[in-house]
């Protein structure tokens, strides 16, 4: 194709053989491999995934993606994915990204494009009111996902208050080992890994020892260190724990300290009446981050920030630039460039806004709370079958285990049982390592995971426990 604008009888026959492919994939999806242990290793043909400056039909290349690129590895597609966290991949908003792509409206600043804005603003407005609970006066942002989320808010945090670097090392963190790696790099991307870091203990429920926070914090201000922040989870990737967060807001007010909370994977669960419950005082943060493309199902590529203080994100990411003094008049809503360290940025709105209005919000909180309800089934019915759960879950994570005689054939057989399932690839399920032990674990969260999928997990727990327990 020499034209860079095809003409509309060319569009017709490349939406077409796409449009093919996706209901080809759509429709076989159900019976597809959560995984595919194979393919991993380079394959005569590979070199057609080099640019060589040729033209291929739309045909050639659907049939080399079908086999080099939507075969090998991980399907996030599949209801069977039930491993790390789960993303989602919802239709509707694979259109919106199709719509807003086409347009490519400008949704960096209002003045390029007030309707993305607007709708941009729209959504950050909806979740930080009425999903989390934050009072007027917040701000936002829609990132690409939740790590960028976290450096936007631990950045903010750092220059709101003016922290210098000289003045780092006497500043203390307080978070702990449930935290997802992301924060790690988020502190040291925002230099604050020259902060002292400390890990409080945690109680059976995986949860921050407030008491132990307290008593920390005042050893801490009698050697004339400075608390500065709190890093708390609404759902640990690992166990699924959701921290109090009611009482880390009392001691971070009290002590005149930040709140951080990673809500990417719990934070949509206040969706549901049960998270509500669990998640009480999430409204009282600093800052919160979200993942929409984890407990909203959309495909991978959107995150968010929430910030209790809009003027602290103002203060953080504002600009003043001599070619944007066009821009500069505009002032009746924030512009996404204000308030986040990108500019030029892909429209992330859209595929947030069509799902939503297409399908309003219950579809939505059903999800949410069929997954709640399928881990209360899976810790049931994998327990009858002689594993020992490692959490109550609080949400959609568990961890299980096959208990042998001793530590060593326990993690063996639980290793070949892990083994098994990757072979078979049905469903995909990951291990993690808890208090210095091996274990099997379950995250529930695409919209696709239905009974059936927990059933073929069960199944193969079953024929793992018979095969090598
Ligand atoms: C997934 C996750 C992150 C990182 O978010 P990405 O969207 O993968 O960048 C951070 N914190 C928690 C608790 C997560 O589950």
């Amino acid at each position: 194709m020499n034209n860079l604008e095809p003409s509309q009888q060319e569009r017709r026959l490349l939406q077409d053989a796409i449009g093919r492919y996706a209901e080809n994939f759509l429709e076989k999806n159900p019976e597809l491999q959560a995984y595919i242990a194979e393919g991993y290793d380079k394959k005569e043909g590979d070199h057609f995934f080099e640019i060589d400056g040729q033209q291929y039909s739309i045909e050639e290349l659907l049939q080399f993606i079908g086999d080099r690129v939507d075969k090998p590895g991980l399907n996030p597609a599949s209801g069977g994915h039930l491993g790390y966290i789960p993303g989602g991949g919802i239709y509707t908003s694979a259109l919106g990204d199709y719509l807003a792509d086409v347009t490519n409206r400008y949704a960096g600043v209002f003045y390029a494009s007030p309707g993305a804005v607007r709708m941009e603003n729209a959504l950050i407005d909806w979740v930080g009111r009425e999903v989390i609970g934050f009072k007027k006066g917040f701000g936002g942002n829609i990132t690409s996902g939740g790590s960028m989320a976290n450096v936007i808010a631990l950045s903010t945090a750092k220059i709101a208050r003016n922290i210098k670097s000289r003045d780092l090392e006497n500043m203390v963190i307080y978070t702990t080992s449930q935290s997802h790696h992301s924060i790690q790099k988020a502190i040291r991307l925002t230099g604050m890994d020259e902060c002292i870091i400390r890990l409080i203990e945690t109680d059976n429920h995986f949860r921050i020892d407030t008491d132990i926070l307290k008593r920390q914090i005042e050893i801490d201000r009698g050697s004339r260190l400075q608390p500065f922040m709190i890093i708390a989870n609404a759902g640990s990737t690992d166990v699924g724990a959701i921290d109090d967060l009611e009482s880390l807001a009392q001691i971070s007010s009290f002590e005149g300290m930040w709140l951080h909370v990673d809500g990417a994977y719990g934070g949509f669960f206040l969706l549901t009446e049960e998270g509500r419950e669990k998640l009480k005082g999430i409204e009282k943060a600093d800052s919160v981050i979200l993942d929409p493309h984890k407990g909203m199902f959309l495909p991978y590529g959107t995150g968010m920030v929430l910030v209790k203080n809009m003027k602290d994100l103002m203060k953080a990411n504002d600009y003043q630039a001599s070619y944007m003094q066009d821009a500069d008049a505009w002032h009746d809503e924030i512009s996404p460039a204000d308030v986040s360290p990108e500019l030029s940025r892909n429209f992330r709105g859209m595929r947030m806004w069509l799902p939503l209005k297409l399908h309003g919000i219950q579809p939505f909180v059903d999800a949410l709370n069929e997954k709640l309800e399928l881990t209360r089934y899976f810790c049931e019915e994998v327990q009858k079958l002689g594993f020992k759960l490692g959490n109550q879950p609080d949400l959609s994570v568990a961890i299980y285990r096959y208990k042998a005689k001793d530590e060593k054939t326990t993690e063996q057989i639980n290793r070949q049982i892990l083994d098994l399932i990757h072979q078979d690839g049905t469903v995909f399920i990951s291990s993690t390592n808890v208090n210095k032990k091996f274990w099997l674990r379950i995250a529930i969260l695409s919209f696709r995971t239905h009974k059936r999928e927990i059933d073929q997990l069960l199944a193969l727990l079953k024929k793992g426990v018979e095969l090598y327990a």
